[in-house]
């Protein structure tokens, strides 16, 4: 033996039983021919109960074809393979028992198949290593779910719940390209609360949040799931009607204005009226940027709010 004498073979094998990796060998029919403490510990299962046993009546949840198809690509490539927790949560159905990570029911694992040549080259064995990677993969997961709320923050509004004004802007762009791509029509409204001021100074500032609240639950209620609604700013809505002509979106907010007339706003024991004025505008090839069509809706509000207010104009150019 080349240097290895019989103690040291001694004490190697007691590393490899204690080590905190599980060490499973099986031959090429699949039977086991030794695993480690990890392996006894986790499974439950001896490695003398083991040893002889096939790997798929240990395990019979182990997705045999699969599992089958790796292994043989193992020893015709004579190379080893690696599987994640991320391709596969696990490939050992052993129970998570980490206190810190106690949220999962399964231990996540990282496994390496490796070809073991016999002194004649060929590939009779086949180690399976497995690595415990439950608290990595549930950091990760934890970080991945903490970046979605903050993307969901992030596109929110705060006091409506409603998408906010960066949102709308990203979503303008995306429909600004579909009509210079696809000619598709959509429109943009920009809805704004008429005498707002008046409202906050007569009823307080709590009593303006509450209205704007309850603006915004009747305009997501009236609105399509293919529209999108956002805050702009202040008491300043904004709608972008998809497939729709500016005529067709007058009709649809002409609606909600009306609803919106008679509707009881309500903030503790006060009953509050509101009305809104708005500007509507279609996509058109004369607007050269996304700025240029919000400008032009933003206009059409400003005529609605000097004919009088409570109604809806078009832009018209
Ligand atoms: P107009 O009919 O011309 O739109 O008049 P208006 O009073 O609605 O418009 P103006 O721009 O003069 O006033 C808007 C008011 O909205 C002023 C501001 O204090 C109030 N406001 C803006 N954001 C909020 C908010 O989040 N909560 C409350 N309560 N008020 C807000
Ligand atoms: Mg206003
Ligand atoms: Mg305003």
């Amino acid at each position: 033996m080349s240097g290895l004498d019989f103690k040291e073979v001694h004490w190697m094998l007691s590393v490899i039983n204690s080590i905190d990796v599980g060490m499973v060998v099986i031959d090429n029919n699949y039977d086991v021919e030794s695993w480690n403490g990890f392996m006894v510990h986790h499974s439950n299962i001896d490695a003398a109960d083991a040893k002889g046993k096939n790997l798929f009546d240990l395990f019979p949840e182990l997705d045999k074809k699969w599992f089958m198809r790796k292994v043989e690509s193992v020893k015709t490539i004579e190379n080893q393979s690696f599987i994640t927790w991320e391709q596969r949560p696990y490939i050992f159905p052993f129970k998570n028992y980490r206190p810190i990570t106690g949220t999962v029911e399964y231990m996540y694992q990282n496994v390496t198949i490796i070809p073991l040549p016999s002194l004649t080259g060929d590939i009779e064995q086949i180690s399976l290593t497995i690595y415990d990677v439950t608290d990595v993969a549930t950091n990760r997961m934890a970080l991945q779910q903490a970046n979605d709320r903050l993307e969901i923050l992030s596109d929110t509004d705060p006091l409506t719940k409603i998408h906010n004004r960066g949102f709308l802007e990203k979503s303008l762009h995306n429909v600004f390209a579909n009509f210079n791509r696809n000619n598709i029509i959509s429109s943009l409204v920009m809805l704004d609360i008429d005498h707002f001021k008046a409202i906050n100074d007569q009823y307080g500032h709590p009593a303006g949040d509450a209205v704007l609240k309850q603006l915004a639950s009747i305009l997501k209620e009236s609105i399509r799931d293919t529209d999108i609604l956002a805050r702009f700013g202040g008491e300043e809505f904004s709608i972008v009607l998809a497939h729709s002509t500016s005529s067709e979106s007058l009709n649809f907010i002409e609606r909600i204005r009306l609803a919106i007339e008679q509707a009881e706003f309500r903030y503790q024991d006060t009953t509050i009226q509101v009305t809104v004025s708005f500007g509507i505008a279609q996509t058109a090839k004369a607007f050269k940027t996304v700025n240029a069509w919000l400008e032009a809706s933003d206009k059409a509000l400003y005529e609605a709010k000097e004919k009088g207010r409570n109604q809806g104009i078009i832009f018209d150019n």
